[in-house]
């Protein structure tokens, strides 16, 4: 074991100067469509307490649906139903808010502590912009000055501009138009222990987390404006890798009786015309959770398509294999947690959606497939590397203000559940000895490949590693 560690150790040593160099290499990085503003809130029991004295009503509906969780935000009630429920259990929970009305009561009621970037693109921007990519160009809308404001400034990340009728990048502050907070994605935040009492009920965190409550009329539809569309299409030539996500603000369906069907089929449509545009740029879809089956379903038969590569967690893997009829190889995941396990739902995912990657990653190790040819296996490990190096970093220390940061990483030891694992799939593949070490493996018509992560024992921070990991992965992985 301990010959192992130290061959692992080397490896992510080794590579990272050839892996930060190239970082340098990537032409331009495009970023869509989700960039938000977080404000985020520190639940505080005696607010609660208050905002539910006050309104009586209010309380008894409350009680007396606690434990049924809306699908949607419609009320006040609604609301709160969500925030007690999440904490009752300490389980991460997310929601859209419906209703302007509600919106309004929410920031009357609770308002926010400070506001910061949010979305996976808004996310991926600030993370990736200080690593030094030549263009980041990221999709915003609506820009207003709040919004511009929470990117972080830097010369290299951009938004798209039309002006006299040519595109033009520009800095996010040097581009919004008007001011305003016309979408906020609520993070309410508790920690563990956190005691609310109020008449009728009394809850007891079990552990600290988050309940998201979004309200995003603009982009909960998915309307991705037609400037930014034909912006891209012009410009495509100075980019070389889409990194594609958000689709888990759609609705099932909308009061004017379309669904999230109509909202896919326009960027499906979109991604199809860039891919034949511009075949050089690889496109990647991040997935998130997505409750709704059937919006997971409209994204496997309409986005998946037009894409290369696809990055998720094992959640999201289980989810995505009830839909596509595997429901019982997420049920030998949940309940085996076996790498073996793990790897049969991949494949099957695979074969299901033809894609060219698919990159997995869990508490300890990833794991990516791809086609034999789509790109070398070790550059997809150089990717990985590079991402668990980062991944690391950045829970060790907070932040990343440049790619000089990355190599604090190193320091971090490798994850034993990792390690295991990797002993497991090399005897599960049968593989020779060389697979230990170096984490490649041919497998029916696919390259595999798997590395263990290093795993900071006490994060400072978690939130967005699933994004920095999978986007910095995907960028380095399928650099040629
Ligand atoms: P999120 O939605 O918060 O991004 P994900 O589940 O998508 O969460 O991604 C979290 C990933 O981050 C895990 O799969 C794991 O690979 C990595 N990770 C989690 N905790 C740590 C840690 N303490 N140190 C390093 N990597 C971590």
């Amino acid at each position: 074991m301990l010959e192992l560690v130290d061959s692992w150790n080397e490896l992510y040593e080794r590579s990272l100067p050839e892996n930060l160099a190239k970082i340098d290499q990537v032409p331009g990085v495009v970023l869509g469509f989700h960039a938000t503003i977080d404000g985020v809130k520190a639940v505080r029991p005696a607010e609660l307490a208050k905002i539910l004295a006050e309104d009586e009503a209010l309380r008894k509906e409350v009680l007396d649906r606690l434990g049924q969780v809306p699908l949607e935000i419609n009320s006040p009630a609604d609301l709160v139903i969500g925030l007690l429920d999440s904490m009752q259990k300490g389980k991460a929970l997310q929601l859209m808010i419906r209703s302007e009305e509600t919106f309004n009561w929410t920031m009357d009621k609770f308002g926010y502590d400070r506001l910061r970037i949010g979305g996976t693109s808004g996310n991926m921007a600030n993370y990736l912009a200080p690593l030094g990519f030549a263009k980041i160009l990221v999709y915003a809308n609506p820009l207003t000055k709040e919004q511009a404001e929470l990117f972080i400034d830097k010369p290299n990340l951009f938004v798209l501009v039309e002006e006299d009728g040519k595109f033009v990048l520009k800095p996010p502050r040097k581009a919004y138009e008007g001011e305003g907070v016309y979408a906020v994605h609520w993070i309410f935040e508790y920690p563990t222990d956190l005691k609310v009492k109020i008449p009728g009920l009394e809850l007891t965190t079990p552990r600290a987390n988050r309940y998201i409550a979004a309200w995003n009329p603009i982009n909960n539809r998915l309307q991705v404006r037609e400037d930014f569309k034909r912006g891209l299409l012009d410009r495509a030539a100075d980019f070389s890798h889409f990194v594609i996500s958000g689709f888990h603000i759609l609705s099932e369906n909308y009061p004017d009786g379309s669904t999230y069907r109509e909202c896919l089929l326009p960027v499906a449509d979109y991604l199809g015309q860039l891919k034949e545009a511009a075949p050089h740029l690889k496109q990647h879809y991040e997935f998130a959770s997505i409750a709704s089956p059937k919006i997971r379903q409209g994204i496997v038969d309409l986005i998946l398509p037009h894409v290369d590569s696809l990055g998720l967690n094992e959640v999201e893997l289980c989810a995505l294999l009830r839909n596509i009829g595997r429901a019982s190889l997420a049920e030998d995941i949940e309940a085996q947690d076996t790498i073996q396990a793990v790897l049969a739902g991949l494949v099957a995912l695979m074969e299901h959606t033809k894609l060219n990657r698919i990159h997995l990653h869990d508490l300890g190790y990833y794991l990516c497939l791809q086609q034999k040819g789509f790109v070398p296996p070790k550059q997809t490990r150089a990717g990985l590397l590079l991402a668990a190096t980062l991944a690391a970093a950045r829970s060790l220390t907070g932040r990343i203000d440049d790619k000089a940061d990355i190599k604090e990483g190193l320091g971090v030891d490798l994850s034993p559940r990792g390690l295991s694992r990797l002993q497991a799939l090399a005897a599960h593949l049968e593989a020779d000895q060389g697979f230990l070490t170096e984490g490649i493996a041919s497998y029916g018509p696919y390259d595999l490949v798997f590395i263990p992560t290093k795993i900071v024992p006490k994060p400072v921070l978690t939130v967005g590693l699933g994004d920095i990991i999978s986007s910095s992965a995907f960028i380095i992985g399928t650099m040629e």
